[in-house]
């Protein structure tokens, strides 16, 4: 390769030193959080240079950019991880050619992936994207409904339930950002009393993942502070 990545490999190394950071503080063992890379918008040439410094799961959040960058980086044996809104015609693709899917929220979806991934003799992790803030437009399962979701869900085995997922609210707020991690990981404890096995809680970016980590991440999605900022807007 004749690009230089020397900028990549600095930004990785640096988010993983402010993980771990943010592990201390909280009195939580680094080991305990990982970090989801997030390639949204970025070409196939960063992502292959990612995937040398070790990164293997990436975060995508259109179905057609995993469908554009996939085939050029079949060589990478990389898993696809579909974090963003997915339209229910979209699940034979995610079938296809995602390993795991954050953004389950709702029943239609789960039934749509369930029926394709079969068709497929496949199965992937899913984690519930729940709506820990009232801001409207922010996709996710509205709390109330989630032991039923979760109860659905077992009929479904080609879904494999690992956790939630969720986005905090865009606030300088500390607190109100603080309190849609707190929610999701008092959700999470409500469920394993309820007898679900949910290790996973995703949540947490670029601006806000201290916090996350704070209330329990087991994992942080990170795109900025490992790309840089993304060239257009993005949804
Ligand atoms: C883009 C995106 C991220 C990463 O955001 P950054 O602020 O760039 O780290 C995380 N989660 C979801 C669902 C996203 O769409």
């Amino acid at each position: 390769m004749d690009t230089d990545t020397g900028w990549l490999a600095d930004n990785w190394a640096q988010i993983r030193r402010r993980v771990d950071e943010a592990c201390r503080d909280a009195g939580r063992d680094p080991a305990e959080v990982s970090i989801l890379p997030v390639s949204k918008t970025f070409g196939p040439a960063v992502i292959r240079a990612g995937v040398a410094l070790g990164m293997r799961r990436f975060g995508e959040n259109k179905v057609q950019e995993i469908r554009d960058k996939s085939p050029s980086l079949a060589d990478c044996g990389i898993d696809w991880v579909m974090i963003g809104h997915l339209q229910t015609n979209k699940a034979k693709d995610i079938a296809q050619l995602a390993s795991e899917v954050q953004s389950l929220d709702r029943m239609e979806l789960a039934e749509a992936l369930d029926r394709r991934l079969q068709h497929e003799g496949r199965a992937i992790d899913v984690l519930v994207q729940v709506k820990t803030s009232p801001e409207p437009g922010k996709h996710g399962l509205p709390p109330e409904q989630l032991p039923g979701f979760l109860k659905a869900l077992r009929r479904h085995d080609t879904l494999r339930v690992g956790g939630l997922m969720t986005l905090a609210i865009q606030s300088s707020e500390l607190s109100a950002v603080r309190a849609c991690f707190r929610l999701l990981r008092e959700l999470r404890t409500e469920a394993v009393a309820q007898g679900h096995d949910l290790p996973r809680l995703s949540m947490g970016m670029s601006g806000d993942f201290p916090l996350a980590i704070a209330e329990g991440a087991s994992e942080v999605r990170i795109g900025t502070a490992i790309f840089g900022k993304r060239p257009q807007r993005d949804s």
